[in-house]
């Protein structure tokens, strides 16, 4: 994670004294460390967060400056996928015990000898076959996704004549790092994960894509479509910011 360029003037500026020291550009402050044996500027992002830019003895101040301005883009974006990452829930085992959540609710599960299907919800618990426990994953995927499914069309078929549209219908699938998209033909598209988010929220990811039918981008004509069908959409809007990553990771 790092990121070098030649200075644009390696002569051009009186050597400064200090052989480490802080500079602040903008909202970033930076660790100063001058090395005789460098060409060249660095920027290091370490794990912590801290910056760093390595120079040359010989670099000015200025040119310094300018050449962490330059590079200020690449620097939020380093700092946002490290914040990110350590925010990463860690995956879960497929134990007696550990809580899967479905609807904003965890439940517990249990591994059982015979039964039917893989994976069931039976009485507030997953029941996953021991057999089935290698591939349990992909089992969760797919109850989720069928689950998914079920529900989110039934939130469609509340809202969509409400907001004025018709939708071709839902799909889900894996989106990444999205709830939904809407896609060719005025079809639905829905990350499963969706249905690992409380009703509320599942219902306003519902809500954000009918209105996407409408409008493709984030204009104020699309929020205003938004609030008409859910008035109170901004809390639950700020909750899947601030808390949707927590479902990530089964
Ligand atoms: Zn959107």
């Amino acid at each position: 994670m790092q990121t070098s360029l030649k200075p644009a003037h390696p002569h051009g500026n009186s050597p400064a004294a200090e052989a480490e020291a802080c500079i602040h550009v903008d909202d970033l402050q930076f660790t100063l460390r001058r090395s005789a044996r460098r060409r060249t500027m660095q920027i290091t992002v370490e794990r912590t967060g801290e910056l760093i830019v390595s120079a040359p003895p010989d670099v000015g101040i200025d040119q310094l400056r300018e050449f962490v301005s330059e590079k200020r883009f690449w620097i939020y974006t380093k700092l946002a996928e490290k914040d990110r990452l350590q925010r990463q829930v860690p995956r879960k085992e497929f134990v007696d015990g550990e809580g899967f959540l479905y609807l904003g609710r965890s439940h517990r599960l249990k591994l059982v000898d015979d039964q039917g299907a893989p994976l069931k919800l039976v009485s507030g618990r997953f029941a996953l076959r021991h057999d089935a426990k290698a591939g349990a994953r992909e089992h969760f995927i797919r109850w989720y996704s069928e689950r998914a499914r079920v529900w989110l069309s039934g939130r469609v078929a509340d809202y969509q004549s409400r907001m004025e549209v018709a939708p071709a219908g839902v799909k889900v699938q894996d989106l990444g790092y999205r709830w939904g998209s809407c896609g060719k033909g005025d079809w639905l598209y829905f990350h499963w994960k969706t249905i690992l988010l409380p009703a509320g929220i599942a219902e306003y990811v519902v809500v954000h894509e009918i209105a996407h039918l409408h409008e493709p981008h984030h204009t104020p004509a699309f929020w205003l479509r938004v609030e008409r069908a859910m008035p109170d959409y901004a809390q639950r809007r700020a909750w899947l910011a601030e808390h949707g990553m927590d479902v990530e990771g089964i």
